[in-house]
């Protein structure tokens, strides 16, 4: 059931991977003194158990049983699974591609999406993901779609990742983000695809402060004075 009663502000920011979104959302949210919500660190959260316990992906029966035995919290910015912090663990490539493909199990997304409403009741919210504008906040105050050619979506992942033992060669790379892009924008649940009402920003040429700066004017004048 989609969020009707809170008072908070909501402003959703759904993209691919290496739309911008992530950093965008962030910084949005911390100019605004709204809540931050990374929805794609829960899949992750799931992904990552997964791999811990080996239980396959693609076993939805026991991804499903997995997903609900699991405590996934933010807490000062960590996410933690059962008490045990995971918030460096999940940005591994392996993680990336798991989470894909538990996130195609009903379930697993029910149970995230009933967690990700939960989250947003605590106040104003800045909210990313796939399917926030779509499925999760139907009624939000303000939508962004955020995206980026495929070669810039590439390299700044490929640059996220420079420190990282696990760093994939680029065209590596490259061929995972499509995986992962065709998975998302083509399962029978909330497929990755923009709200009607969201607003459309192209990221590939812009800076951050631009996207920010754009996205924060919207807010003020959509929701009218708040703070
Ligand atoms: O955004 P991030 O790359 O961390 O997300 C990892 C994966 O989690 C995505 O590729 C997608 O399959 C899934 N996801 C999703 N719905 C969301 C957020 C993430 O299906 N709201």
């Amino acid at each position: 059931m989609p969020p009707t009663a809170s008072n908070s502000i909501i402003v959703t920011i759904d993209g691919p991977a290496g739309s911008g979104k992530s950093t965008a959302a962030r910084t949005l949210a911390t100019r605004l003194g709204f809540e931050f919500l990374d929805t794609g660190a829960m899949y992750r959260a799931v992904a990552w158990s997964c791999l811990q316990s080996e239980a396959p992906p693609e076993n939805e029966r026991l991804v499903s049983e997995l997903t609900r035995s699991l405590s996934i919290q933010f807490q000062n910015g960590r996410l933690l699974i059962n008490q045990y912090d995971v918030t460096d663990e999940i940005r591994t490539s392996a993680v990336s591609t798991v989470a894909s493909v538990v996130a195609q199990h009903p379930v697993v997304r029910e149970t995230l999406v009933d967690l990700q409403r939960a989250c947003a009741e605590h106040g104003n919210t800045v909210t990313e993901g796939r399917d926030q504008g779509t499925i999760v906040f139907p009624n939000a105050n303000c939508k962004f779609f955020l995206t980026a050619r495929p070669e810039v979506r590439a390299q700044r992942r490929y640059e996220e990742m420079s420190g990282d033992s696990d760093r994939p060669e680029f065209e590596q790379l490259v061929e995972e983000i499509r995986d992962r892009d065709h998975r998302d924008a083509n399962r029978s649940i909330a497929p990755l695809r923009p709200a009607d009402d969201a607003e459309s920003i192209d990221t590939s040429d812009s800076t951050l402060e631009e996207v920010v700066k754009m996205m924060e004017a919207r807010v003020q004048k959509k929701s009218g004075p708040f703070g």
